[in-house]
């Protein structure tokens, strides 16, 4: 089949490419990702592709790059899941603004709910957290309060990532529609950090609403070769899945792993306390015994000296 595959970067290509071609696909790769933040990540992970594609005999094409599209969409919805939580908190368990928008509202069509969450979300991005919270860094710039980036209800996540898999997707279908594909398929049905069901859903309406076939496939036993291959290949391998909000989860799980190692290490340095406290009473008593043996011992050399210099 004359096959566009939307790919999201390098190291997910792999295996998936591999699989497909040897499926009989005949491959073009789509490079569709306006989740990725910042700009710079967007370029590298592109150059890291189209090096490799070049390389292995895959065309590479490039969808539009527009942020602005994928922060109105899953932007929105993860933005008003942070703050959410941080109403909650500040209000001590009073609900949020925008749980409205629990129930897969992911296309923005909801003008009222929207700019609620505008509101909201522009309360949290300022300089200032609500109830003193601490703001919270990623290495790209990102910001919001670590408590809330990582208290967020797994079924939020879903949602926005649905909503940043269907932008893709639906860029991926229309372009495969357009240029006389017959079906569309992803790569990010290797990596078993992503919803692979929802990949599926997103994958089989994209192409059914263009008209052209789905060509899902859950890649995930995969993955772990795809690890392998693309360390050796040196590519480069990012640490978040792409958009600024993952940026700042991928580093709160860090920040979070690093102060639980070093609270396990203060644990166990406290559980052993006693152990060495004893060790050094141990040791001191042996060293004090040691000395009063040694005087006892000078002593009886300095009486025995006495005595033979007395016998001369
Ligand atoms: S975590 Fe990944 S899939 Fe989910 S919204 Fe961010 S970039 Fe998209």
């Amino acid at each position: 089949m004359k096959l566009l595959l939307h790919a999201c970067c390098g190291p997910c290509s792999l295996e998936p490419t591999r699989l497909l071609k040897a499926a009989g696909h005949d491959i073009t790769i789509y490079y569709a990702n306006s989740n990725i933040h910042p700009a710079e990540e967007y370029e590298h992970r592109l150059a890291t592709l189209r090096a490799w594609a070049a390389d292995a005999g895959f065309e590479v094409l490039e969808g539009p790059y527009d942020p602005a599209t994928w922060e109105a969409c899953a932007g929105r919805i993860g933005d008003a899941a942070i703050a959410e939580i941080e109403q909650a908190r500040a209000k001590a368990g009073v609900k949020g603004e925008c749980a409205g928008e629990r129930e897969g509202e992911i296309d923005g069509t909801n003008e009222a709910s929207s700019n609620r969450c505008k509101t909201v979300t522009d309360t949290n991005h300022g300089a200032s957290a609500p109830d003193g919270a601490s703001l919270f860094a990623s290495a790209t710039g990102s910001v919001a309060p670590r408590a809330a980036v990582l208290s967020v209800d797994p079924a939020r996540r879903e949602a926005r990532c649905r909503a940043c898999y269907r932008l893709r997707l639906e860029e991926t279908a229309r372009v495969a529609a357009e240029r006389g594909f017959e079906g569309i398929g992803t790569t990010l049905s290797v990596s078993p950090y992503q919803y692979t069901q929802v990949i599926r859903e997103e994958v089989e309406r994209a192409a059914t609403q263009a008209g052209v076939a789905p060509v899902f496939e859950d890649f995930r036993p995969y993955y772990d070769e795809a690890t392998r291959e693309s360390r050796e290949l040196g590519m480069y391998r990012q640490n978040f899945c792409g958009c600024r909000i993952s940026d700042l989860e991928a580093a709160a799980e860090r920040a979070e792993r690093k102060e639980q190692r070093a609270a396990a290490k203060a644990a166990e340095r406290a559980a052993h306390a006693d152990e060495r406290a004893a060790e050094e009473a141990a040791r001191a008593a042996h060293k004090a015994e040691r000395a009063a043996y040694d005087k006892k011992q000078a002593r009886k050399r300095a009486i025995l000296k006495a005595l033979r210099e007395q016998g001369k």
